[in-house]
C-alpha cells in the first residue's frame, strides 16, 4: 500500500482491551501525523471491554467479569493509565503482610515467603513450611545440582517435574501457574508463560539458585508488585471509550466474515447497529481471541486461518460471593488459597477480594470472595446451571474454611472464551503468525492470544498492531510508535 491516508480506513474487529488499544494508538498516530484516519470498531457484545468489565451487585459487592488487578512490572498499562488521566485511581493490594494459602489434604497452608517467581528461592523458610510432605520439600534440592536442560520450549512438567519434584509440581506449580494460564502442565509451554524461569537456569544453572540471587537484588523498596483500580478494571475500559474521541463504534455488531473487494477489504456484520450494511476498509485489526478470527482469517488467509485455529481457550467462571463478616472473619485465609486438583473441589482457587483491595464493598459488614473455576480440562463445568454452581463452590468454601456460614448473596459470571492456552510450541507459532502477516501489510492480530495473557501484555499487543496496519498503510513508521515499551 503506497500514499497518504487520505479516506484511509481501518476495522478494528473486538472491543476489548487489545481492540480499544488498538484503537487510541491508531487515533494518536493519526494525531500525531496530521493525517486524517477513519476507526470503526466492533463489538460482538452489547459493551466495549470483553473480559475487562466491573459492576456492583445488589448487595453491594464489586463484581470483576475478569481481572482485579494487574501486573506493574511491564510498563504498557502503567502508561496507558497515565496516558488517559486514570493515575489517581491507582490502588495497591492491602495487607502486605497477609499471605496466599494452599489447601491440601484438609488444612490451609501457607506459602512461605520467597515463593514470588513460583520457585522457592527462601529455601530455609520453604523446608521449615508444611506447603509439602518432609519428602517433598528435600526433593526440591535435587534443582541445586542438575544440569539444565537443552535449550528450547518444554512443558511445566518437563521442566518443574525433574528439577523440584512431582509433589511440588502437583501441588504448588500447577495450581500457581497452570491454573491462572487455563493450562495442563503437561501442555503448557514454559517458554510462552514463565520465561523467567528458562532465564533463571541459562543464567545460574538452577531454579533455586535464580531466584535467590532475584530475591538478594530485590532488596530495599520496591513498587507494589500488583495494582488495581479504585472502582474496578472496567474503569480502564470507560475511561479508554471516553478518549476514542471520532472513532465509530458498532456495538453488537459481530463481523462474520472478510473478502476483497475492489483493491480494499470488505467485512461484513450482523447486529442491530449494522443495519445489514458492509463496510469497506483499507486495513483490518483482529482483536478477537485467535481461534474466532480463525473463521475470519479462512477465506483469504487460510495458512494464518490454521495457525489461530491451534491457539484453543477454556471456559473460566467465576463466583463471587457476599458473606456476613463476624460469621467468617476468624478463619479468613489472608489474599486467598489455591486448590491442587486431586482435592475434589470444583473451585480452583478463591481472592478474598475485601482482604485484598479496599472499596471492594459497599459495606463494611460483607466479605467478598471470589472462586475460580474452570479452565483446561473443566470445560464440562460451564453446562452446569447457575444455582447448582452456587451451592456446590459455597460447600466447598464452609469445607476448605471449616465455617457453617453461608453466603447471602452469589454472582455467577461466565467468561466463555476464556484464557487461551499456550502450548509447547506457542512461540513458534507466533513467530510463523507473523511470518505470514509480513505478506499481508493491512492484516494484523492482537490479543491475549498471541505474546501474553496478562493486561499489560494485551494493551501492549494492540498499540503493535495498530503501529503495524499504520505502517502497512503509510509505507512508513508512524510518531507514536516510538513510545511503545
Ligand atoms: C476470570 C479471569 C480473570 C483474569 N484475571 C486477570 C488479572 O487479574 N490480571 C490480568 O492482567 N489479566 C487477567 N485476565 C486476563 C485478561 O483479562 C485478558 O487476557 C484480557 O482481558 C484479554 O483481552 P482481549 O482484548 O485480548 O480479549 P477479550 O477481552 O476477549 O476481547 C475480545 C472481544 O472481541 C469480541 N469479539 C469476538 N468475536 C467478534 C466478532 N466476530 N466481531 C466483533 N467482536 C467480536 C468479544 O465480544 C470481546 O469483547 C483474566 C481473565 C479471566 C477470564
Amino acid at each position: 500500500m503506497s500514499g497518504g491516508a487520505e479516506g484511509k480506513k481501518v476495522a478494528i474487529v473486538g472491543g476489548g482491551v487489545a481492540g480499544l488499544a488498538a484503537a487510541h494508538r491508531l487515533q494518536a498516530l493519526a494525531a500525531s501525523s496530521g493525517e486524517s484516519l477513519q476507526i470503526v470498531l466492533f463489538e460482538r457484545d452489547r459493551v466495549f471491554g470483553g473480559k475487562v468489565q466491573s459492576r456492583w451487585s445488589k448487595a453491594g459487592l464489586l463484581i470483576e467479569r475478569g481481572p482485579d488487578s494487574f501486573l506493574t512490572r511491564k510498563p504498557a498499562l502503567l502508561d496507558l493509565i497515565g496516558e488517559i488521566g486514570l493515575t489517581d485511581q491507582l490502588i495497591a493490594t492491602q495487607g502486605s503482610a497477609l499471605s496466599s494459602f494452599i489447601y491440601r489434604k484438609g488444612r490451609m497452608r501457607r506459602l512461605p515467603p520467597g515463593m514470588g517467581a513460583l520457585v522457592p528461592a527462601d529455601l530455609f523458610r520453604f523446608l521449615r513450611s508444611d506447603l509439602l510432605s518432609p519428602g517433598g520439600r528435600l526433593r526440591v534440592l535435587r534443582d541445586l545440582w542438575l544440569s539444565p536442560p537443552p535449550d528450547g520450549d518444554l512443558s511445566l512438567r518437563e521442566l518443574i517435574g525433574p528439577r523440584l519434584g512431582d509433589e511440588f509440581l502437583t501441588q504448588v506449580a500447577e495450581p500457581l501457574i497452570a491454573g491462572i494460564h487455563s493450562a495442563e502442565p503437561e501442555q503448557m509451554s514454559v517458554a510462552a508463560t514463565v520465561p523467567g524461569l528458562l532465564t533463571l537456569l541459562t543464567r545460574d544453572r538452577s531454579l533455586i539458585r535464580g531466584a535467590r540471587r532475584q530475591m538478594r537484588a530485590r532488596s530495599g523498596p520496591t513498587s507494589p508488585p500488583f495494582m488495581s483500580l479504585r472502582d474496578g478494571m472496567g474503569s480502564l475500559v470507560s475511561a479508554l471509550e471516553g478518549q476514542l474521541g471520532a472513532v465509530e463504534r458498532r456495538l453488537g455488531s459481530e463481523v462474520q466474515a472478510i473478502a476483497k473487494a475492489e483493491g480494499r477489504l470488505r467485512l461484513r456484520a450482523k447486529g442491530a447497529d449494522m443495519g445489514g450494511k458492509e463496510e469497506l476498509v483499507d486495513a483490518v485489526v483482529l482483536a478477537t481471541p485467535a481461534h474466532l478470527a480463525t473463521g475470519l482469517a479462512l477465506p483469504l488467509w487460510p495458512d494464518l486461518a490454521q495457525e489461530l485455529a491451534e491457539i484453543p481457550a477454556h471456559p473460566v467462571l467465576t463466583i463471587t460471593y457476599a458473606y456476613l463478616r463476624p460469621e467468617i472473619e476468624q478463619v479468613l485465609p489472608g489474599h486467598g488459597w489455591l486448590v491442587p486438583r486431586g482435592e475434589g473441589t470444583w473451585m480452583r482457587g478463591a481472592t478474598v477480594m475485601t482482604n485484598k483491595w479496599q472499596g471492594r464493598s459497599r459495606s463494611s459488614e460483607l466479605v467478598s470472595i471470589r472462586a475460580f473455576l474452570g479452565g483446561a480440562g473443566q470445560a464440562a463445568l460451564n453446562e452446569v446451571a447457575d444455582d447448582r454452581l452456587i451451592e456446590q463452590v459455597a460447600d466447598e468454601v464452609g469445607r476448605l474454611l471449616a465455617v457453617s456460614a453461608r453466603p447471602i448473596e452469589a454472582t455467577v459470571e461466565r467468561v466463555l472464551e476464556g484464557n487461551p492456552e499456550y502450548r509447547v510450541g506457542h512461540i513458534e507459532r507466533v513467530a510463523r503468525i507473523d511470518q505470514l502477516l509480513d505478506d499481508i501489510p493491512n492484516l494484523a492480530v492482537a490479543g491475549a492470544s498471541y505474546r501474553g495473557i496478562g493486561l499489560p501484555d494485551v494493551v501492549r499487543s494492540g498499540q503493535e498492531a495498530a503501529a503495524r496496519v499504520w505502517k502497512g498503510l503509510h509505507g512508513r513508521e508512524g510518531e507514536a510508535d516510538t513510545v511503545i515499551r
